[in-house]
């Protein structure tokens, strides 16, 4: 699905020494690394703050946790996500309300949302699936007029952008109060193990923030609350640091994947190629098709039998899952994120594809139908 030794060899010289001077200077935990990363990220966002953490599930179990939310507060999250997006609501005892998403772009909508509120709703936790914006601008000016705060998982999106009517572009993550992302190597933007960070403009949120993450501790051995210990090392801050300066172009290639992928597949009617949010920039994590004739998994196994692997994002609807079983209503019904579990498919899209590799898949596709 990935290629990340490709992808290594072309920066090796430069990300080999950042690593060995870590090493080096001993200064494994919170080392000017770290820092200079969260600075570098900051400024490619645009965004006030930036908080390094442990890993993107913990960004979000922190952001939740700054909110300052009551045991039992409600959370609307889609269903059609990872697992960690709800995970962490119901680990913090709040309440996940589990809400359908938009067919054709995998998202919430304002609509979506709206529908959802009740006056226990406490936040909502928009996810930019696949590499692509909620519908942001509607959202936001729901959660404004009602006073609900807005957490983005963006996860998946490092990098894409979104236009306000006013013309104004914001990166997502930066969007809502508090924005969070994953450096999980397979990620758009991934280190080598575990990382995360976390976003905001809201001077006081990032100071909780950075306090929670830190065993709630504003001093050293002073903890004025209970946190968590989430970290991002100073190794991966190094890491990260050079392949940030990457980033936007590692995008375009991956755009330039999926264009190739969507004018093969636009003649097959059995397809769907990913549709895109209006007023937002696609970065395209996954390149994830609809099959729409029922052969998902025919068509999953044919490819494998080529030596073409897929992926399902994600197989079965989380308000489905034992896990959420005490948070849910078992007669929930999430009409669209059913019918997409049954029929998405992912194709390997990554930065080093060649068009060799491309053409087989595409080959492979297309003999299927
Ligand atoms: C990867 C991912 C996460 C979790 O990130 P980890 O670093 O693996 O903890 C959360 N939400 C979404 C949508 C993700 O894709």
């Amino acid at each position: 699905m990935v290629d990340l030794v490709s992808q290594y060899q072309h920066l090796k010289s430069e990300i080999d020494q950042a690593v060995l001077e870590v090493i080096g200077s001993a200064r494994y935990i919170n080392g000017p690394a770290v820092k200079e990363f969260e600075k570098n990220l900051a400024t490619y966002l645009n965004v006030k703050h930036v908080i390094a953490c442990a890993n993107g599930t913990d960004a979000l179990q922190i952001a939740l946790m700054a909110l300052g939310l009551e045991p039992g507060d409600e959370v609307i999250v889609p269903s059609f996500t990872y697992v960690a997006t709800a995970e962490v609501i119901g680990l913090l005892r709040l309440k996940p309300v589990m809400v359908d998403v938009d067919p054709n772009t995998f998202n919430l909508t304002a609509d979506i949302v709206k529908a959802a509120i009740t006056p226990n709703t406490k936040a909502i936790v928009p996810v930019h699936l696949y590499g692509q914006s909620s519908d942001m601008e509607d959202i936001l000016a729901l959660s404004k007029k009602k006073g609900i705060a807005i957490v983005e998982d963006n996860a998946q999106a490092i990098g894409a952008e979104y236009t306000f009517k006013d013309g104004s572009v914001h990166r997502t993550g930066t969007m809502g109060d508090i924005g969070t992302t994953s450096f999980y190597p397979a990620k758009n933007l991934g280190c080598y193990g575990d990382g995360g960070a976390i976003f905001t403009n809201n001077d006081d949120l990032a100071q909780k923030i950075r306090m929670i993450a830190n065993h709630g501790q504003n001093k050293r051995y002073y903890h004025v609350m209970i946190g968590v210990n989430s970290r991002l090392d100073s190794i991966q801050a190094a890491i990260l640091n050079i392949k940030l300066r990457h980033l936007d172009a590692y995008s375009s290639a991956r755009q330039q994947v999926a264009t190739t992928y969507d004018k093969a597949f636009e003649k097959i009617t059995e397809l769907k190629t990913p549709a895109r949010q209006a007023n937002s920039t696609h970065v395209f994590h996954q390149y994830t098709l609809r099959v729409l004739n029922g052969q998902r998994n025919e068509l999953q196994l044919y490819l494998k039998e080529r030596g073409v692997p897929t992926m399902i994002y994600y197989p079965v609807p989380l308000n489905e899952q034992k896990a959420f079983a005490p948070f849910i209503d078992k007669n929930l019904h999430l009409e669209y994120t059913k019918m997409l579990c049954d029929q998405v498919i992912s194709l390997p899209i990554h930065t080093e594809m060649d068009s060799e590799t491309q053409n087989y898949i595409i080959e492979s596709v297309k003999s299927f139908f």
